[in-house]
């Protein structure tokens, strides 16, 4: 891959004297959707947030299309951290969604979707409103506009925090288990409007549980197990057969 979204290189990530991420190599493919599957513990989420660096990594390093993300390394393998501004340039780039959508509950949907723009861009309110509307048009919820987070249900409320994620034109989109809290008559939704997101050709790195959806949008699928990427390959040759065992053991808990 000549200039990958995202490089990590030999990360590792300890809290306290547990090391739960192990010497990660991995290239995330820029303008397509990369999934990371793993059992409940394997280090999915810590992975996602070092890639945001809302977690440091304890060793490595990892670039954003080619600009350091929090550390430098030299030839010899001494890190030196970047200045703060350095830091939220790159991740200024980079927009996440979680389990949790933590809308602003006091603020309507274009509320929650614009109101970054103002206070952490510096948008004009209008500017703000005329980006925010465009962005829930983009997840077909322009008509849900004035709407309080507790008028909406799970899933609009996740699409909501996409828009809201969006809006500030990240070059990279992190899902962290998007709909993992949703009813599963609510999943299809949200799941569709990563699917159009991925479509449109957005870089995005989704930790899911939803094995068919991993195998369908992803042009990657990465599987972590215990704090290593086990198998990183095409859907085909991660699902297919013949099958690594784990894998196997894997799709027999969770399918
Ligand atoms: P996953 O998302 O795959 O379920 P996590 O990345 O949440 O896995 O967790 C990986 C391991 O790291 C688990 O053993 C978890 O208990 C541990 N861990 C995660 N976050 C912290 C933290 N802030 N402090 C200590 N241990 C943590
Ligand atoms: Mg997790």
């Amino acid at each position: 891959m000549i200039n990958p979204a995202i490089a990590v290189r030999r990360l590792s990530k300890s809290f306290g004297p547990v090391e739960v991420l192990h010497d990660i190599d991995l290239e995330i493919a820029a303008g397509a959707a990369t999934c990371i599957i793993g059992p409940s513990g394997s280090g999915k989420s810590t992975l996602l947030r070092c890639m945001a660096f809302l977690d440091e990594p304890t060793h490595g390093t990892i670039d954003v299309f080619g600009e350091p993300l929090g550390f430098t390394e030299d030839g010899a393998g001494k890190r030196t951290r970047l200045p703060a501004q350095r830091i939220r340039a790159v991740r200024a780039g980079i927009g996440m969604v979680f389990q949790q959508f933590n809308l602003w509950p006091h603020m309507t949907a274009l509320g929650n979707v614009s109101e970054a723009l103002k206070t952490v861009r510096g948008l004009t309110k209008r500017e703000a409103e005329d980006r925010g509307m465009a962005q829930l048009s983009r997840i077909g919820l322009a008509n849900r506009a004035d709407h309080y987070p507790s008028q909406l249900s799970g899933g609009q409320q996740q699409r909501v925090a996409i828009a809201r994620a969006l809006a500030l034109e990240p070059k990279i989109m992190l899902f962290d288990e998007a709909t993992a809290s949703l009813d599963p008559e609510l999943t299809g939704e949200v799941l569709n409007v990563m699917r159009q997101l991925a479509s449109d050709g957005m870089t995005m790195v989704i930790v899911t549980h939803e094995i068919g959806f991993a195998a369908s949008i992803g042009k990657k699928v990465v599987f972590l197990d215990k704090g290593r990427v086990l198998i990183d390959g095409s859907p085909q040759t991660v699902f297919g057969k013949p099958r690594h065992a784990r894998m196997d053991q894997f799709l027999d808990t969770y399918l």
